[in-house]
């Protein structure tokens, strides 16, 4: 990795959160030679108690960054995916490793994991980077610099602001307002599960998507040290209010209830679980910007999206990349961010829409019947269903997508 363009770049680059968005975003941008400075509100990068998938758009921007056999150490990458019916354990698969298929296959690990691979990746090329008990509260743009503020009555000036601070972002809510959010009706149950208190045949490296008509289940292994564990993501219809939070805690009995009558591959699972969590699954109309003047906005902050095609992370991911990459081609800021959003809006809130589409195909009232399953399972992922629900995403390649340049913004105007 290099960092020694940094005197050239007239840049001076300020992240609000550390996720996994903003860590991205840095090592990308210290890795092209710009600095860079992230600050985090939380005490610690940490986050023990899920999992999360990097698939093939996501891992090649991560490649690029010099991760690859990081990556490759800390994840498993799973050599089987397959759809399964809720009740009987049917396996239909996605992909199996000898397919051409399996390209796609993703990497799944722990956000812990994660986090600390790009945390120490950033400390290696500037090690005073990261800034943590750092609560953003809004900024002052003015005079070719903006001004980050801070909750304890300090800041940080740099000649850009990158708020890539979440769902609720203080960056997005200055820059544009309030945004509604509406509650889908479904919550997401998200546990971590040692693969030594199940049946030996739960071990397998392997990613399950399990549906039913009024849930599916998402499972896959991950490790942690010398632990092999299975991470379970469960989402199910739930009408009434739910709190939109990552560290809510949840009680296996009431998960019990909403899989009466599942496998008992499920009930195993989610009986022997360490650690249990719940949230309500929200969306949020697209923003009409994510732009103005020298702040931008990336990640959650500005396309939250439910996670049924697991692309949360991916998107942030590829944002990060993409908005290094117009920083470094554009001394302006304000152009540089103008291009990003016109690269990036489209294709990441056309995957929230469609990741919003996936809750009516995973619960379907034909997987009910013995019946009707199968040939509704075999309509939704065949071969040809796959390819075009997958590929779009899987095949975007940020790290090298064509730079827009300033006449598409003339012709968008016109
Ligand atoms: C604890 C946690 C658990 C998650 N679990 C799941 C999951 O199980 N499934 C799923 O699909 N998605 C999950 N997500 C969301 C998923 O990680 C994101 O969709 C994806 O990583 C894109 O993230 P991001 O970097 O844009 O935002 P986030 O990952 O949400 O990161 C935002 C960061 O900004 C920090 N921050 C927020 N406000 C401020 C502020 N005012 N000042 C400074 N820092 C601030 C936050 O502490 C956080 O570190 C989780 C997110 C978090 C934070």
């Amino acid at each position: 990795m290099t960092s020694n363009k940094s005197q050239s770049s007239p840049h001076h680059v300020l992240v609000a959160g550390a996720g996994i968005g903003g860590l991205v975003t840095t090592l990308s941008l210290l890795h092209r030679g710009i600095d860079c400075d992230v600050y985090e509100q939380a005490s610690e990068l940490r986050e023990v108690g899920a999992g999360l998938w990097v698939s093939a758009n996501g891992a090649r921007v991560l490649f690029e960054l010099g991760l690859k056999d990081e990556l490759e150490r800390v994840a498993i990458g799973a050599t089987e995916r397959a759809i399964r019916l809720w009740n009987t354990g049917e396996s239909w698969p996605l992909y199996e490793a000898r397919t051409s298929a399996a390209s796609h296959k993703p990497y799944v690990l722990l956000r812990a994991h994660l986090l600390r691979m790009l945390q120490e990746a950033v400390e290696r090329l500037k090690p005073d980077a990261i800034h943590l008990n750092a609560r953003c509260t809004g900024f002052i743009e003015g005079n070719g610099k903006v001004s980050l503020k801070f909750e304890d009555g300090s800041e940080a000036v740099g000649t850009a602001l990158i708020g890539a601070d979440g769902i609720h972002s203080k960056i997005r809510e200055q820059s544009f307002g309030q945004v509604q959010s509406r509650y889908t009706n479904a919550l997401a149950w998200r546990g971590l599960v040692p693969v030594d208190r199940l049946s030996p045949h739960q071990a397998k490296h392997a990613v399950y998507t399990w549906v039913g008509p009024l849930a599916h289940v998402t499972v896959y292994p991950v490790r942690w040290q010398d632990t092999s564990l299975l991470t379970f993501s469960a989402q199910v219809e739930h009408s009434g209010w739910q709190l939109e939070s990552w560290s809510t805690k949840g009680d296996p009995k009431d998960c019990l209830k909403d899989f009466e009558g599942w496998h008992p591959d499920i009930i195993e699972m989610i009986s022997a679980v360490d650690t249990l969590h719940k949230w309500g699954i929200f969306v949020r109309e697209p923003l009409a910007r994510w732009s103005a003047g020298r702040v931008t906005l990336l990640g959650d902050a500005c396309h939250s999206m439910v996670p049924y095609l697991g692309q949360g992370v991916n998107m942030a991911i590829e944002d990060a990349c993409v908005i290094s990459r117009y920083l470094e081609a554009n001394d302006d800021p304000v152009r540089a961010f103008e291009l990003y959003e016109k690269e990036r809006k489209q294709r990441a809130e056309t995957t929230g829409q469609r990741a919003a589409e996936m809750q009516g195909i995973f619960h379907n009232s034909a997987l009910a019947s013995g019946e009707t399953a199968g040939g509704y399972i075999l309509s939704q992922w065949g071969p040809e269903q796959n390819a075009a629900r997958f590929n779009w995403i899987y095949d975007y390649d940020a790290t090298s997508v064509k730079l827009r340049s300033t006449n598409d913004l003339v012709e968008a105007e016109a």
